[in-house]
């Protein structure tokens, strides 16, 4: 080998399987591929490149099935065989010009490996070159992979916080004052409402997130095919996510609306009895009249409505002691 190594290029070398005869393949104990190494088909130096079988993406909705595609007759099928992108990483200083060496040829090539842990000739040159824009793809998302997904997981935790928040804001429209004095009829309507307005609440947020930041999956890229069926995927996911965007506005109007009704319920159906706290008036003869206050009739009396709906009126000359109660449990006096 020359002392002086070739300078520095980044272009892609064209390969064909004889450049790839040297070239074997990483396993796993499991079989699962690590890696493929061999001589550069470029410099000649030793390189290695690691083989994810599978990306962290973000998926935006259910993805169409790929369509089936022509196999070159020498290679496996797609599904039997993946295809990867190899860089130069030979760790052998090339001249750069006037810049400092590389410590790699740039060149870059394609290589086809046999998923068949068996097969003769376990990595070949790749003849399928509409892959390539799959394949930087998932150099694109390998490389980005961590910050997608802890960026993803910081806009979902405020979609969390607003689902939580959500509970807080029907619980204010739906107290248990706010029952007080309603009818049973009114409130089925406004506890009906608010259960409907958080469950189209929450598919709002849910649908809106998604089509914003997607939902984290690991995606199986263990083939050509499926290479070809996620980057198909990719590809369609704008406007599965104005889709989604569009089902979320919806939700958001529809739980808008339950809220209305429900506040409606609350504020204008009739109620039955006024609020307010109970008196207890102690007649001289230690009997008692529990019930509401009522306007007085005569100057020198109180009126009192019994829960049963009877009115007693306690003279003052029979007023005993007067207690504010919150309930008229016990005795009819
Ligand atoms: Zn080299
Ligand atoms: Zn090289």
């Amino acid at each position: 080998m020359a002392n002086d190594a070739l300078p520095f290029r980044y272009e892609q070398h064209l390969v064909t399987d004889e450049d790839l005869l040297g070239w074997r393949v990483e396993r796993a104990a499991d079989g699962r591929i690590l890696a493929v190494f061999g001589p550069c088909p470029n410099c000649g130096h030793l390189t290695r490149q690691n083989v994810e079988e599978s990306v962290l993406t973000l998926d935006y909705a259910e993805r169409a099935a790929g369509a089936g595609e022509a196999t070159p007759a020498p290679l496996p099928p797609p599904t039997a065989r993946m295809t990867r992108i190899c860089d130069c990483a030979c760790n052998v200083a090339h001249a750069n010009g006037s810049a400092k060496p590389v410590m790699s040829c740039g060149s870059w090539w394609l290589v086809t490996i046999a998923l068949d842990e068996g097969a003769v000739v376990p990595v070949r040159a790749a003849t399928d070159a509409s892959l390539l824009p799959a394949l930087r793809a998932v150099q694109e998302v390998t490389t980005a992979e961590e910050s997608r997904l802890r960026s993803s997981a910081e806009k979902w935790i405020a979609a969390v916080t607003a689902l939580v928040g959500l509970f807080g804001l029907t619980g204010v429209v739906v107290g248990k004052d706010a029952f007080t004095g309603l009818s049973p009829w009114a409130r089925g309507c406004a506890g009906g409402a608010a259960l409907l307005a958080a469950a189209f609440a929450a598919a709002a947020i849910t649908q809106s997130y998604r089509a914003a930041y997607g939902w984290p999956v690991v995606v199986d890229l263990g083939n050509d095919q499926l290479l070809t069926t996620w980057f198909a995927g990719r590809r369609t996911h704008l406007s599965q996510a104005a889709a989604q965007l569009r089902r979320g506005v919806r939700w958001a109007l529809a739980a808008l609306a339950a809220l209305v009704v429900a506040l409606g319920c609350i504020w204008f159906w009739p109620r039955t009895a006024p609020a307010g706290a109970f008196v207890e008036v102690t007649r001289a003869d230690d009997s008692t009249v529990c019930g509401t206050l009522l306007d007085s009739t005569t100057e020198r009396g109180l009126r009192i409505r019994r829960p049963n709906g009877t009115v007693e009126t306690v003279g003052a000359a029979e007023l005993g002691p007067v207690r504010i109660v919150n309930s008229c449990a016990g005795g009819t006096g």
